[in-house]
């Protein structure tokens, strides 16, 4: 019989989840509000709200097992399920992302180095904070933030009423400014039987709070053991079964946490094309119990995001999906909107000299070279290969 996966949620997420899913025989039903959820031309779309009883009921009763493709799911709606099957990642694991506080204090707790923060509730709570951390910090909201969405750097200290204004009528948490030299993910996956799997560490560049780039290779093998260990305590500690992804800080050679999203990951898309297992063929094979596939990235990657509009680009027809020379187009099939996430494309190669070659003229064609600054990237590349 064919397993029916349910994911809460039916964004780019389920829908990369169900292209990887259908090959293996899985079927896919969907619950989620928006009515043109773009995951929905891959299987059933029950389309409720994320509280929605009977929505949740039927989601549970049509499914073998549930997931999810985005973290602001009410915990009770992850309960309701629970009753019904079983939901991997671990609620808990939801639970514990939904709050920067929670999150941060339970890294902390587990030796996973974290910036300085504290719990921001009031005016005096905030003077506190800074005085305590010091300028530049970064007051952000602890619930509901997401793409640098809810929060504001703090330079000045004219900057503290301003974000209390901005901010004040939500519970916060004020952490320390890092003076990053490179921002870096680690993805894990992890089976029922504690079985772990890790992608290669990929470098993470940001615009305004949203991922722009992720490439890979980035970094020597000293580094990526040490962020397969931060992420293995988060693993072993939630007992989870999934894929886990962890973003860092690199500041001085060290590895700082930011945050950690129980889920699969923008800066994973990557894996599709350039690894021997994708971040998605593995949150199924760990979620349904199969063993993990390999992860090593087969060839030099480097993904780009795609904002608001598609770019022209060759299609084939009825496909969303071609290959030409390495450069891998992926088109959500959402309505173009300024600044949501409507595809990526990622570029493969067999030598790090091809791939930025590659990289560049897709930059160029993209019209985002000035913006992404990729020279200066690729040259700041060989000073972190530690
Ligand atoms: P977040 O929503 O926490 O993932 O933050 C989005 C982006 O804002 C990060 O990827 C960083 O580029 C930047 N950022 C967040 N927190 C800090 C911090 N404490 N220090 C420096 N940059 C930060």
């Amino acid at each position: 019989m064919t397993s029916t996966i349910g994911i809460l949620g039916g964004g780019q997420l389920a829908r990369m989840l169900a292209q990887a899913g259908r090959p293996m025989g899985l079927k896919f039903v969907f619950l989620d509000p928006a009515k043109d959820a773009c995951a929905a031309e891959f299987g059933e779309h029950i389309c409720a709200d994320w509280d929605d009883e009977a929505a949740l009921r039927k989601l549970g009763q049509r499914s073998a097992v549930v997931t999810f493709d985005f973290e602001n799911i009410p915990g009770s709606s992850a309960s309701l399920i629970e009753s019904l099957c079983p939901v991997y990642p671990p609620p808990r694991a939801l639970y514990k992302s939904q709050d920067r506080l929670r999150e941060k204090t339970m890294m902390q707790k587990l030796g996973i180095p974290v910036a300085p923060f504290h719990a921001v509730n009031s005016r005096p709570d905030l003077i506190a904070a800074v005085e305590d951390i010091g300028l530049p910090c970064v007051l952000k909201t602890r619930r509901f933030g997401y793409d640098g969405k809810g929060q504001m750097v703090l330079r000045f200290q004219e900057d503290m009423e301003r974000a209390w204004q901005i901010h004040g009528e939500h519970e916060l948490i004020c952490e320390g400014f890092v003076p990053f030299d490179a921002e870096c993910s680690i993805i894990a996956a992890r089976g029922k039987d504690g079985q772990t799997v890790y992608w290669p560490l990929t470098r993470n560049l940001h615009r305004e709070g949203i991922l722009a780039i992720s490439m890979v290779p980035a970094f020597e093998s000293q580094l990526q053991a040490s962020a397969e260990v931060l992420i293995q305590r988060l693993l072993d500690h939630l007992d989870y079964t999934g894929v886990m992804t962890l973003e860092l800080f690199l500041k001085d050679g060290e590895l700082l946490a930011n945050e950690f999203a129980p889920r699969v990951h923008n800066s994973g898309h990557w894996t599709i094309n350039g690894a021997r297992t994708s971040q998605f063929e593995n949150h199924l094979r760990a979620i349904c119990g199969l063993p993990l596939g390999e992860t090593k990235n087969n060839l030099c990657a480097l993904m780009f995001n795609l904002l608001g509009q598609m770019p022209e680009h060759p299609s084939q027809q009825d496909e969303d999906q071609h290959t030409l020379q390495g450069i891998h187009w992926h088109d959500y099939q959402k309505v173009a909107r300024a600044g949501r996430k409507i595809g990526h494309v990622t570029v493969t190669a067999g030598s790090e000299a091809e791939l930025w070659a590659r990289a560049m003229q897709l930059a160029a064609e993209l019209g985002v070279n000035q913006e992404l600054n990729l020279d200066a990237v690729m040259q700041g590349m060989s000073g972190l290969r530690l």
